[in-house]
């Protein structure tokens, strides 16, 4: 059994929000649990959704709740060379295409139809490159540890962006890279990312890549329903200790922990020794999406 290492892996579009906190901390809890070690990674791959700052934000606010992760930050923008090498292992295989169809134009049909897989469309356009997904790829099958058995059919999930028009990394490419450099044994994230993971199954498999173990997480709605996200104005984490405190007895809550109610005034560290020894998956309840957002004035 490889020894376990798990990452939490936000984009610094803005401050981490509350959803964030609990993603963070059942990743840190599932690796420290066991002894692992538990890795941070800025996914800060596209510049104009991250605002100046923002990282430093997340950095802080992971410190206020105790959230210490292991060795070097881990940044997205510096690996081009990496993500580089993956697309030309991948058009090596033919397995990628260039192709020029915006989602307006084929926003009638649920995936894009490969309409570019035979020769760019419009060859005088920015382009895309996409993966072929009509070259054997197979069946996508993982065992998700909460939600149980997973497939998915390729022809159903459409031929996946890789590097976008206008020449950023997509996310399915950049992650799958990363999660194979930092030997990335254990994924933990949000419900929300599920539907994502074949693509990133089908990309590990193209590219000869080991294939974590993968965690999704009830999603946590806010008040109004919604989910909790930068988009909705959630609010964001403090960044000092002693606001931090009831907001992470609240993210325990949230996990089905069951924290004794007098934790929530203790200091975090005292609230994470109890949930290291307490650290249970199976506690957690299969939904996709809970109302647990603690509400803030
Ligand atoms: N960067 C993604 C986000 O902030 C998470 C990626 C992942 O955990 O795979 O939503």
């Amino acid at each position: 059994m490889p020894r376990y290492r798990g990452r939490f892996a936000p984009t610094p579009s803005g401050p981490l929000h509350f959803g964030s906190l609990v993603a963070a901390l059942a990743s840190f809890l599932d690796a420290r649990h066991v002894g692992g070690e538990w890795l941070l990674r800025i996914e800060d791959i596209d510049p104009p959704r991250c605002p100046p700052g923002a990282a430093d934000t997340i950095l802080k606010q992971l410190e206020a709740f105790g959230l210490h992760w292991d060795g070097p930050i881990h940044w997205q923008h510096e690996r081009d060379g990496a993500y580089q090498a993956a697309l030309d292992a991948i058009i090596a295989q033919d397995l990628a295409y260039l192709c020029s169809c915006s989602r307006r134009q084929w926003r009638a049909h649920a995936i894009y139809p490969g309409w570019c897989r035979d020769g760019i469309r419009e060859p005088h356009k920015p382009t895309a490159w996409r993966l072929r997904s009509d070259r054997g790829l197979r069946p996508v099958i993982w065992e998700d540890r909460l939600f149980g058995h997973q497939h998915f059919d390729p022809a159903l999930l459409g031929d996946v962006v890789l590097k976008r028009k206008d020449g950023l990394w997509a996310y399915q490419l950049a992650v799958v890279v990363d999660d194979a450099d930092q030997g990335i044994s254990d994924v933990v994230r949000g419900f929300d990312l599920l539907d994502n993971t074949p693509w990133q199954r089908q990309l590990q498999h193209a590219l000869g890549l080991p294939e974590p173990r993968y965690l999704h997480l009830p999603l946590i709605l806010g008040p109004d329903g919604q989910k909790l996200s930068k988009q909705n104005h959630a609010p964001p984490l403090p960044e000092s200790e002693h606001a931090a405190r009831p907001l992470l007895h609240a993210a325990l809550v949230a996990l089905d922990q069951a924290p004794p109610d007098a934790l929530a005034t203790t200091p975090v560290d005292e609230q994470l020794e109890w949930a290291l020894s307490h650290w249970s998956v199976t506690r957690i309840h299969p939904r996709a999406l809970r109302h647990d957002a603690p509400h803030r004035d």
